[in-house]
């Protein structure tokens, strides 16, 4: 064992585990709410095992043996029988998004199968918010789908976006209906790389009219794990007209991590 695993054992720890439609992330982290380890993983069908499964590999990580305090959140935060408490996302990606210390105001989630923006008060607290959970567009999987129509897999469908100088326009809202106006804009001569932009401009545009509805505030920073794919940023910022930030850790873990800053603050008042 290293002398980081060693270390650990003798330090008070807290974990927030995030079990979601498509990834389970786990983050593991001092009192002090600094980061110890992280771990995602992919959800399996059975959540209870994929966070059973997150939450051991971020513990191995810290070269720990246990936790004081486990808060789950996500959408299987309820099948985890050995949390000592669930909050819901929205509560837990605000106080991470806090913890991050960067005064950001709008927060645009983007995750597998829901995208969410929270508007933030000037003390990080949760002002407002809107939840898309019902269509897949807007979400990760609509690019899932897409890519794999396209023959690519998630990370270049990001990077090919970029390349493009004149996006098609993709003028349907729902993921099927989208899929073959993609495939008639093929046919019909469109240049992969258009096409592919077309497909973020379109994703941007539905995300971005629930940000102008709920109202944008100050700064704006995107999380989930489609944060990390460079084209839906770039046309986030298209559209909203302003700069859109990452987080300084990894963007799929950042509610995770509030689950985590949350347990720290839920253990003292016991
Ligand atoms: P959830 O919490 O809903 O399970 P996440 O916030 O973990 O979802 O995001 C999962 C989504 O992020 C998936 O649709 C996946 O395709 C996408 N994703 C993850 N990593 C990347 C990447 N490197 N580039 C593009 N998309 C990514």
């Amino acid at each position: 064992m290293s002398t980081l695993g060693v270390y650990h054992i003798f330090m008070e720890l807290f974990a927030g585990l995030d079990v979601g439609s498509t990834a389970t992330k786990a983050v593991v982290v001092d009192g002090r709410g600094r980061i110890v380890s992280s771990v995602v993983i992919p959800t399996s069908s059975d959540l209870s095992a994929s966070g059973a499964r997150a939450f051991e590999k971020a513990l191995k990580k810290a070269g720990a043996e246990r936790v004081s305090f486990v808060v789950a959140t996500g959408y299987g935060r309820k099948s985890i029988p050995f949390r000592d408490a669930s909050l819901t996302e929205i509560t837990c990606q605000a106080v991470g998004i806090r913890g991050l210390g960067e005064d950001f105001r709008t927060v645009i989630d983007i995750g597998g199968q829901d995208s969410k923006v929270i508007v933030l008060d000037e003390e990080g607290r949760v002002e407002d918010f809107r939840m898309n959970d019902k269509c897949a567009a807007g979400t990760g999987r609509f690019l899932e789908v897409m890519a794999e129509r396209l023959g690519m897999d998630v990370v270049e469908f990001g990077r090919v976006s970029l390349l493009s100088e004149s996006p098609q326009e993709i003028s349907s809202v729902c993921t099927v209906f989208a899929e073959s106006e993609v495939v008639s804009l093929l046919s019909s001569g469109a240049r992969k790389v258009d096409v592919v932009a077309g497909i973020h401009k379109a994703i941007a545009q539905r995300v971005g009219g629930m940000c102008k509805a709920l109202g944008l505030r100050g700064k704006v920073v995107l999380t989930g794990g489609v944060a990390r794919n460079p084209g839906v940023r770039f046309f986030l910022e298209k559209v909203l007209g302003r700069k859109v930030y990452t987080p300084k850790i990894d963007p799929s873990i950042t509610c995770a991590y509030g689950a985590s800053l949350m347990a720290i603050k839920m253990a003292r008042k016991l």
